[in-house]
């Protein structure tokens, strides 16, 4: 093993990083992680902590999960890689293609598209969009609406409907036709309105209005997260994804739900667009497909969407895809991680600690002026708005934001910052004690703010 320093060393001088400046390294070294044991990281000086964040919202099952990790060694020796592209499949391929449809039957899932994450997922369901209308007949629609403060990752379709401009605005021109609709973020918004349900009619309604200012035919499809994660963790109304499912249906447009964090329990539902009792045309899922194991991405596709590919002529071959679509190992990882997944039920327990992470929150609020906004409460997702004058709503200053995740850190729980909100989504078979271990840091993080 390399000492420390010299690891410190080569990283600043070898490894760009992304979501941060090339040169950040030099400056500020990052914590290395050098290993993890349930649902806490090890870093290379021995400190444990709490994985408040589950990695990237993607460690479901913690990290000690054997049966994934041994379905995938076994995989390794029987097939390491074949393609998938047509004319060729792989036994493993075909048993996840099943598992993750009945995964998703309830959600009107028919066919599953294997991807290499969450990005692919995206480009790949928009992209189905713009030829399914094509397919139909109508070849105008190739417009893409969604929501500001989306996040649906860095591939340029995805960046395209990305609702955060610092994801766009040094790779522009994105795109083009791909319009934003406000966020249903009732802290902060266009409206200046508190209520959450009129906050998600008076969206709906700018939705109605965007779509006949462009033309209804001319738009494909509507993407969105049921519950908006790297935006801030943004928890609608419990009305708005059905208000945004009644809109796309009345116009013909397709509605894509990114469950990229929502698929596979997060809201303490097996899908984000179930938990709000919603049946989307497509669905876009990542992550906790193999608990971020193996990288692994899925497009979910529902019948409406699948009878017209299936029964289309030669202009229906889908000349899209990925070297790892539907990868023998990555499709191990998925096998094992849904059998685990169900097994272990841990949507049942992403409630029950989600309510608890986001109550504990909620008393800390009480305690420390400098929380703005508490976001959560619907499973393992918690989003904590930072501001340094409460009344002016002025978000903090990164420095002290700093100091925070710092002092939480040392005192045993890992966070994630997105600007001044602290974003939380522990692997979903957290126990109690390890939410309070997290409240409890987080309480002496902004006792140092
Ligand atoms: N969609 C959503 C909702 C996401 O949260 C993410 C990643 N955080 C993505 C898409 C992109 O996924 P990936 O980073 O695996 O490409």
């Amino acid at each position: 093993m390399k000492d420390d320093n010299f690891l410190r060393e080569m990283n600043a001088k070898h490894l760009w990083h992304p979501m941060g400046h090339p040169g950040e390294a030099r400056e500020n070294a990052p914590r290395i992680i050098k290993g993890a044991e349930g649902v806490e990281i090890i870093d290379i000086d021995g400190h444990r902590a709490v994985d408040a964040v589950g990695g990237l919202w993607c460690v479901n099952l913690g990290y000690s999960n054997d049966a994934v990790k041994q379905a995938i060694s076994d995989q390794l020796w029987e097939l390491p890689y074949y393609s998938a592209f047509a004319g060729t499949s792989n036994p493993t391929a075909i048993e996840a293609s099943y598992a993750v449809q009945e995964f998703f039957a309830e959600d009107g899932m028919v066919r599953s598209f294997f991807t290499s994450g969450g990005s692919d997922s995206v480009d790949t369901a928009l992209r189905l969009a713009r030829q399914y209308h094509r397919l139909r007949g109508e070849p105008t629609r190739t417009k893409f609406l969604s929501l500001k403060k989306g996040y649906h990752g860095t591939h340029f379709g995805g960046a395209s409907v990305n609702g955060n401009n610092r994801f766009r605005i040094n790779y522009e021109p994105l795109l083009p036709g791909c319009y934003h609709l406000p966020s249903p973020y009732t802290y902060r918004n266009p409206f200046d309105t508190i209520d959450p349900e009129m906050l998600a009619r008076k969206i709906a309604a700018a939705a109605v209005d965007e779509i006949e200012f462009q033309d209804p035919s001319t738009i494909a499809a509507f993407i969105m997260e049921p519950i908006q994660g790297a935006g801030g963790v943004i928890v609608p109304d419990a009305s708005f994804m059905k208000l945004m499912r009644e809109v796309c249906d009345k116009y013909g447009i397709l509605m894509i739900s990114d469950e990229v964090i929502t698929g596979f329990g997060r809201t303490g539902d097996w899908s984000g667009a179930r938990h709000w009792g919603v049946k989307p045309d497509m669905m876009t899922c990542a992550k906790g497909i193999t608990s971020g194991y193996f990288p692994v991405g899925a497009v979910m596709i529902g019948e409406t969407v699948a009878d017209v590919f299936e029964n289309s002529g030669p202009e229906g071959a889908i000349w899209h895809g990925y070297t790892y679509s539907a990868h023998p190992v990555g499709a191990a990882a998925v096998v094992a991680c849904l059998s685990e997944t169900l097994r272990l039920d841990t949507k049942t327990n992403a409630a029950a600690r989600g309510q608890q992470l986001y109550d504990g929150v909620c008393d800390l609020a009480a305690k420390h002026d400098i929380i703005g906004d508490v976001r959560g409460g619907h499973g393992l997702m918690t989003g904590i708005e930072i501001v340094s004058d409460r009344d002016a709503k002025t978000p903090m200053d990164a420095a002290t934001m700093k100091r925070i995740h710092q002092t939480a850190y040392e005192s045993g729980a890992m966070v994630r910052l997105g600007g001044h909100n602290i974003l939380m989504s522990p692997p979903l078979t957290i126990t109690e004690a390890e939410v309070n271990q997290i409240i409890t840091a987080l309480d002496k993080g902004f006792a140092a703010a």
